[in-house]
C-alpha cells in the first residue's frame, strides 16, 4: 500500500477504536479527508480505497479539482474555508456541503447561485467558539438568529454547526459546541451535524459529540505552506 492509503487505513482504525471506547457507533461519524493544496492524484488514491468525502478551503481550487475529477461520481465535496461573496458562485456550483457560513449574505448568495439541477447545498454555521478577535465565525449568541434566516432559504439545507477552537482551548470549546448543538436541535431537529476536530484534536472532539471530523495532515502529510 502507498502512504496515503496506509494513513487513511490507520485513521479509520483509530477512529473505530476511539468510537468503541466512547460507545459511539462508528458509522455515525464522517471522516472528511482535507485535501487542500494536495494534487488530484492524492484524492484519486484516497478515492480508490473508498474515501469519498473530501474537504477543500479555496473556492478556485475546489472548482478546478471538481472539474478534473468529475467522473469520480461518488465524491462529496465539503467547502471548509473562509468564503467571500465574490467567490460564492464557484462554491455554489461545486460543493455539496459548506461548513463555514458566518453571514446571511453568503448563504443567500449560495442559495441564489445554486444550479437548478443540483440538490440544495447542505450548510453548517461556523461558530467562533473561543471568541477570538478577527477570527471567522459568529458569536454563540448569534446562532439562533442566523440559523432561522438560513433555514428559510430555498436552496439551502441547514445541517448543523462547525468550529475551529483556539489553540489550547479545545476541550472547553468542544464542550460548549456540544451544548450549542443540542440547543439548536431543539428548534431545528435536522441540524444535528457537528463538524469539529482536526488531526491533532479529533479524539477529544468525538468525546463531545462530533459527527464530522476534518483530517488533513494525518492522511495526506504536511502541507507545503503555512495555513494560519
Ligand atoms: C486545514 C483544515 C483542516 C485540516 O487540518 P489538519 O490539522 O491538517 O488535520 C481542518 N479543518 C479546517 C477548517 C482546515 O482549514
Amino acid at each position: 500500500m502507498n502512504n496515503i492509503a496506509e494513513q487513511l487505513n490507520l485513521a479509520y482504525q483509530n477512529l473505530n477504536k476511539k468510537c468503541g471506547l466512547l460507545g459511539i457507533k462508528s458509522d455515525t461519524v464522517q471522516l472528511i479527508a482535507v485535501s487542500k493544496t494536495k494534487p488530484t492524484s492524492a484524492i484519486i488514491t484516497a478515492y480508490q480505497t473508498g474515501q469519498y468525502q473530501f474537504g477543500e478551503n479555496y473556492p478556485q481550487e475546489l472548482a478546478e479539482k471538481s472539474a478534473q475529477l468529475n467522473t469520480y461520481n461518488n465524491i462529496v465535496w465539503h467547502f471548509i474555508g473562509p468564503l467571500q461573496s465574490n467567490k460564492t458562485k464557484l462554491v455554489a456550483e461545486n460543493a455539496h456541503w459548506v461548513h463555514s457560513i458566518d453571514r446571511l449574505k453568503i448563504a443567500e448568495r449560495l442559495s441564489a447561485q445554486r444550479p437548478e439541477n443540483l440538490a440544495p447545498v447542505k450548510v453548517l454555521l461556523q461558530i467562533n467558539i473561543s471568541n477570538e478577535p478577527s477570527k471567522a465565525g459568529i458569536a454563540a449568541d448569534e446562532m439562533f438568529n442566523l440559523a432561522a434566516s438560513v433555514a428559510a432559504l430555498p436552496n439551502i439545507e441547514l445541517k448543523g454547526l462547525m468550529a475551529i477552537p483556539a489553540p489550547g482551548d479545545s476541550e472547553h470549546a468542544f464542550a460548549a459546541m456540544q451544548q450549542l448543538s443540542l440547543q439548536l436541535q431543539q428548534l431545528q431537529p435536522q441540524a444535528n451535524e457537528l463538524s469539529m476536530g482536526m488531526s491533532d484534536d479529533w479524539p477529544l472532539a468525538l468525546k463531545y459529540g462530533a459527527t464530522m471530523i476534518r483530517l488533513g495532515t494525518v492522511i495526506f502529510g504536511a502541507r507545503d505552506y503555512k495555513q494560519e
